[in-house]
């Protein structure tokens, strides 16, 4: 997945004031959304509400930290954790609005503001963690901690909000501290610019073909996506893209070994070209900054910076981690390689199988194999149907029940919102599904939030939640049929979803989906579990047509071929998190260039031969704008706990509630509110072992 969980530290924000004549009743952010379930009022919202409403939250929280500071009282939990906690609902309300809009339905405007604010915003969240007299009254607290009665969940709070203002720089000396403020701003620009030039770069890329012979091997499916983009760009013929639907089937269908090399190079070479919107200067400076400010922290690499606040703990055992999982994968990755590279010669291709060859010669191995291709199953994955499949495997589960509602407004046409219910009728939260790819709209898929759960007094604020995935649309012929891997990926998201449906917690930062980053994909990555059992395809795999199940075979194919070059994909994964752990521990500024470096740290990994011209890092978002860095690795990390969990389900039955009860009840409703190890400890009996995973993957 792509998971946009919006970083705290470097959203935050601030304004010169003055320019808008608005007063507040005329600007719906900065009035109680009036709404029903108070839904964000998207149809009232335009771009100029957002700097205003932004200074208002923001001079909101400062009011109420203030307070916090001048009160003559003792502190204790509720005057000071407490407060502080609740003191920036107010701008994070805004904060998720207009990112999570960013994020989704973007413009030159939207972008404009976000460069703007973001810097705006780390300043204020600095003003907050920087600010003394505020730190030492959260430090007394935290100093008689042990006397307090306070719950597990406000243990938590406590040291979570202590340790945040330390590793955020309350105790550097003045000097430091106004470094550290320099460097978080400039950190917080640099993310944005690197991901607005990677959707420029992706965006602005097409190949426009006119020739019918240069489609060859490519299914009806894929022309006709093809031919709808070319005639909205006004143009005869044909347009492939860089956006993932687009990219991924030309590689992996089209016979045109030189094509298919274009539009790989194009791919690979985003943000790589030496114009203004190359991005290796970018990243330079921002593992430049991070160093520094782990430097100044106090800590030798950034790795080990973020690492103490994972399961994992340390970059060593992180490297440990990678290293075990490589030695068990790569025997099993080279013969994948081989048997590839066999094929490819037994179809007349003398020369090593390239990167552009290998998502078609594997596809086409996989069909001899399998006799399986997407487009004999894509039919049976109409998304409709997959969707009710999803909904109704919640239900079975859970006990949820989702009801569509087109009352609530949205911040597009195509999206669309569902009321959620617990089993007793309870309404649980709201949530949003954004299915196909547009302008404006970042690439993968993600989920997030426009508000999490918390509760304040009495009331339970349910969540609103956001599934934004990028399927092929439907087109004037054919519903959107998704492929086998974009079912995952939609089961996928909808785990983390599930993650902030189910939360029971008290605070906002605690409650759902905020859990250290290596303990997040485990509710999303058990999904994808079911999409590997025959009871729950028999009923999500109906033909959009005929409306006949998957024949038997069909679906004993897409079962047995489950570990079809996994050696491969393994090894992928973990080259992006060696890749990522090499920057993240650099303990000096980069002497060579960004490709030697990125080729050695994913050397120990690499099947294929070198390709001049491309660079991995260079769009590598999730480390360098996406939150994950010095933590791409938790997606392996997490496969283990997931493979460890499911272990539990198929022991006891794919759709036996007592598990999925303590599944929901110790990991799912728990949040950030107890140390992850503890949660799942207290689902699974133990700690989880690699085991389940490397019997899973046929790796062992
Ligand atoms: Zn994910």
């Amino acid at each position: 997945m792509k998971n946009r969980l919006l970083a705290l530290i470097t959203l935050g924000f601030a304004f010169s004031t003055g320019s808008s004549a608005l007063t507040p009743n005329d600007n719906p952010l900065m009035i109680d959304f009036n709404t029903p379930m108070q839904v964000v009022p998207f149809d009232n919202i335009r771009p100029e509400h957002y700097k205003p409403a932004f200074e208002a939250a923001m001079e909101q929280g400062r009011k109420a930290i203030n307070a916090i500071t001048v009160t003559k009282m003792v502190p204790d939990f509720r005057n000071t954790i407490e407060a502080l906690e609740v003191a920036n609902y107010p701008l994070k309300r805004i904060e998720a609005v207009f990112f999570n809009i960013n994020s989704a339905e973007t413009s030159r405007e939207i972008q404009q503001i976000a460069q703007d604010i973001s810097p705006v915003l780390t300043d204020y969240y600095n003003d907050i963690t920087l600010n003394e007299a505020l730190f030492s009254k959260v430090k007394s607290v935290y100093d008689k901690k042990e006397s307090l009665a306070l719950t597990t969940e406000q243990k938590k709070l406590l040291e979570d909000t202590y340790k945040s203002f330390v590793r955020n720089g309350a105790n550097l000396n003045a000097a430091e501290k106004e470094e550290y403020r320099k460097v978080t701003a400039a950190l917080s620009k640099l993310s944005l610019t690197f991901e607005e030039n990677l959707l420029e770069e992706t965006n602005s890329y097409q190949m426009h073909l006119t020739k019918e012979s240069d489609l060859a091997g490519l299914p009806e499916f894929v022309r006709e996506a093809a031919a709808m983009e070319a005639k909205s760009r006004k143009l005869e013929g044909w347009v492939f893209t860089l956006k993932a639907p687009s990219y991924i089937a030309f590689m992996k269908y089209a016979d045109n070994r030189s094509l298919r090399e274009e539009l790989f190079r194009a791919y690979g070479s985003r943000c790589f070209h030496g114009n203004e919107k190359d991005n290796t200067a970018i990243i330079r400076q921002i593992v430049d900054l991070r160093l520094r400010m782990a430097n100044l922290l106090g800590y030798p690499t950034y790795a080990a910076y973020v690492l103490e606040e994972r399961m994992a703990g340390s970059p060593q055992k992180v490297n440990d981690f990678l290293k075990q999982l490589l030695d068990a994968s790569l025997p099993v990755a080279k013969r994948d390689y081989q048997e590839v590279q066999d094929f490819a010669r037994r179809s007349g291709v003398t020369a090593p199988v390239e990167r552009w060859d290998w998502a078609y010669y594997s596809e086409k191995l996989k069909n001899e194999k399998f006799s399986l291709t997407d487009e004999m199953t894509k039919p049976y994955f109409r998304l409709e149907k997959v969707q009710e499949g999803i909904f109704n495997l919640a239900t079975r589960l859970y006990g949820l029940t989702f009801k569509a509602d087109a009352t609530i407004p949205v911040y597009q046409k195509d999206v669309k919102a569902y009321q959620v219910f617990d089993e007793n009728g309870a309404f649980l939260a709201l949530l949003y599904v954004d299915y196909f790819p547009r302008e404006g709209k970042q690439g993968g898929a993600w989920m997030t939030n426009y508000r999490e759960q918390y509760r304040q007094g009495t009331t339970d604020f349910r969540p609103h939640v956001s599934l934004v995935l990028n399927f092929t649309k439907p087109t004037e012929t054919k519903p959107s049929l998704l492929t086998y891997d974009e079912v995952r990926t939609f089961l996928h998201e909808f785990g983390h979803s599930l993650h902030s449906i189910l939360s029971q917690c008290t605070y906002m930062s605690l409650s759902g989906t905020n859990v250290y980053r290596d303990f997040v994909e485990l509710p999303s990555q058990i999904m994808e579990n079911w999409a590997e059992q025959k009871e729950w395809l028999d009923e999500v795999a109906v033909h959009y047509q005929t409306g006949e199940k998957m024949p038997e075979a069909l679906l004993a194919s897409i079962l047995k071929s489950r570990n079809f070059i996994s050696g491969y994909a393994s090894v992928r994964q973990l080259s992006f998190g060696m890749d990522d752990m090499a920057w993240h521990t650099l303990t000096d500024s980069l002497k060579v260039p960004v490709p030697a470096f990125e080729q050695a740290a994913m050397a120990a990994a690499e099947l294929f031969p070198p390709v001049s011209g491309v660079s991995h890092s260079t769009a590598f978002a999730h480390i360098f704008s996406g939150g994950y860095a010095a933590g791409y690795y938790g997606y392996k990390w997490a496969e283990v706990l997931d493979a460890d969990a499911f272990s539990v389900f198929k022991k006891n039955g794919i759709y036996d509630k007592a598990t999925a009860k303590a599944f929901r009840e110790n990991v799912l409703s728990k949040g950030g509110t107890e140390n992850p190890m503890e949660l799942y400890k207290r689902f699974r009996g133990q700690e989880p072992t690699i085991d389940a995973l490397l019997e899973r993957e046929g790796l062992k």
